[in-house]
């Protein structure tokens, strides 16, 4: 089968014919209809983070298809079901984090896409425990960005508590900020958008957010302190300058929500402020199971929208690249048809 692998961080990924997968123990092979790519992807593929995958491998982690096989001991999954594949490929399903719902905090838990190969592919296994069910009436193309933007920043508005009366900035309007909005619409909230683009900000302005700010041409902080300060703010730009402003922008006993994974690693938040203001800090990854449902079924309601356009797997080096320098409306799918 055709897959996209990454052979050295840095360098591009290369197409190439690699053996099929086939099911064993508890998993499934899923013939991918489409796939989304994720900022992480670029992070993975590049070695940007402290713990990195093993070379080498294939990355994604927003897959969508229809099962072609199932190993033994599947349960609720059959062949032709259409699932998802997402970031939490597997956990232990025992430890204190997994039996109260905390899955993606798991010690043992494996990354598709990283740990273990992900849907950059023609076909992708994954474990059927945490693979998502995609519900009748949602298109494959829009899936599969809710399986990783989607969840991870429904979680990061949950984290944050957000109520009507809120004021809810998001830093960072790509695949993940442009989902962030409408969660912290749905949940009520005022929302502020800043990016560093116009186009992001007028999508975001499409998508419902109340006030936009470029932070090329404005500061977001005096902006925002303006309006009263922020309840909360979620940092989904690949910037630590945007997790500071972030902080910078809330109100006292504001929270800050971490999303976004730069390499550098390090933001420099004051100690003092932090204290005297009541401040929240929160880092939150990706979502579990029952959020992952959760956000297919206010998809399938018609109350988000995803705004993504199309590429081939072959592409998959300009993608990155189109990414990187913020030139797409919000998020790129492989489609794999
Ligand atoms: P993306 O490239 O689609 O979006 C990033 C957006 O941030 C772009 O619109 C860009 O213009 C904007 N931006 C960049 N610098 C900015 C700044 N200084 N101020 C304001 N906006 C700025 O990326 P994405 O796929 O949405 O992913 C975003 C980040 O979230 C990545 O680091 C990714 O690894 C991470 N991520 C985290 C989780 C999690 O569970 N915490 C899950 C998925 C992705
Ligand atoms: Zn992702
Ligand atoms: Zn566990």
């Amino acid at each position: 089968m055709k897959a996209a692998v990454v052979h050295a961080f840095g360098k591009p990924l290369v197409i190439e014919d690699v053996p099929k997968p086939t099911p064993g123990l508890g998993e499934i092979v899923v013939k991918i209809e489409a796939t989304g790519v994720c900022h992480t992807d670029i992070h993975a593929a590049h070695g940007d983070w402290p713990v990195k995958p093993s070379l080498p491998f294939i990355p994604g982690h927003e897959g969508v298809g229809i099962v072609e096989s199932v190993g033994p001991e599947v349960k609720g999954i059959r062949e032709g079901d259409r699932v998802a594949l997402p970031w939490l490929g597997y956990a232990c399903g025992g430890c204190e984090h997994c039996v109260t719902g905390w899955e993606t905090l798991c010690h043992e838990q494996l990354n598709m896409g990283y740990g273990i190969n992900g849907s950059y592919a023609e076909y992708a296994k994954g474990f059927a425990k945490y693979a998502g069910h995609v519900p009748k009436g949602i298109d494959p193309k829009e899936a599969a960005p809710l399986t990783c933007a989607g969840v991870t920043t429904y979680k990061a508005i949950k984290m944050s508590g957000a109520r009507p009366s809120d004021l809810v900035t998001i830093y960072g309007i790509g695949g993940l900020g442009h989902l962030a909005l409408q969660y912290a619409k749905i949940a009520g909230a005022t929302v502020v958008a800043v990016d560093l683009h116009d186009e992001k900000l007028k999508m975001a302005k499409e998508l419902g957010a109340d006030i936009t700010i470029n932070a090329t041409k404005e500061d977001p902080v005096q902006v925002i302190q303006k309006l009263g300060g922020a309840d909360s703010v979620m940092c989904t730009a690949v910037s630590p300058k945007s997790c500071e402003q972030g902080f910078y922008s809330l109100k006292r006993g504001g929270t800050l929500v971490f999303v976004g994974l730069p390499k550098e690693n390090i933001a420099h938040i004051p100690i003092f402020e932090t204290v005297l203001g009541g401040i929240h800090i929160v880092g939150s990854i990706v979502g579990n199971r029952i959020d992952l449902a959760e956000v297919y079924e206010l998809h399938a309601a018609g109350k988000t929208k995803i705004w993504y356009e199309t590429r081939k797997l072959e592409n998959i080096n300009e993608c990155f690249k189109e990414i990187e320098e913020a030139k797409i409306a919000a998020r790129l799918v492989l489609d794999m048809t």
